[in-house]
C-alpha cells in the first residue's frame, strides 16, 4: 500500500502522526471532522491508501469508492444530519473536489460530507 508519510497530511492523520477528531476507523477508511468546517457538520471520509485524486482511481478502486459513498449517509445519520425521506427533511452534500479547477487543496482522495440546518457559509 502506497503511503506518503513524508509530505501528505492525510497519510499522517491516517497513521496517527497528526491529531484529528476521528469519527470512524476501519481497515480501509478513516473519517474525521474538517478543521475548517463549511457547515454545522463537515467531515472527510479518507482511504488509508494514498490516492491523489478521483481521477487517479481505476477499476481496482471501485469497491473502495463504493465503501466511501456508503459510509457517507451512515456518518450523516450519526452526526444528526441524515436524510429523513418520510419527513422530507434533513440531508447532506457528498463531494469530491478534483484538481485545481475542482477546488482540491489536499491531494489525498477524500469525500466531503457536509450538512446540518441551513443557512451555511454561502448557502441558502
Ligand atoms: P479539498 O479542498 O482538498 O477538497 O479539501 C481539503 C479539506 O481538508 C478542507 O476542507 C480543509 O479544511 C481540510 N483540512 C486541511 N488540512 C486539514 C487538517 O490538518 N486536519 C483536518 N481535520 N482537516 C484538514
Ligand atoms: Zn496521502
Amino acid at each position: 500500500m502506497e503511503n506518503k508519510l513524508d509530505n501528505c497530511i492525510f497519510c499522517k492523520i491516517a497513521a496517527g502522526q497528526i491529531p484529528s477528531k476521528l469519527i470512524h476507523e476501519d481497515e480501509d477508511l478513516i473519517a474525521f471532522h474538517d478543521i475548517n468546517p463549511a457547515a454545522p457538520v463537515h467531515v472527510l471520509i479518507v482511504p488509508r491508501e494514498h490516492i491523489a485524486t478521483l481521477a487517479d482511481c481505476g477499476e481496482r478502486h471501485a469497491a473502495l469508492l463504493g465503501k466511501m459513498m456508503l459510509l457517507a449517509p451512515k456518518l450523516a445519520q450519526q452526526l444528526g444530519c441524515g436524510y429523513d425521506a418520510e419527513a422530507g427533511a434533513g440531508g447532506f452534500k457528498s463531494l469530491f473536489n478534483t484538481g485545481p479547477d475542482g477546488g482540491q487543496e489536499v491531494y489525498h482522495l477524500h469525500l466531503h460530507v457536509i450538512g446540518g440546518p441551513r443557512p451555511w457559509r454561502g448557502q441558502r
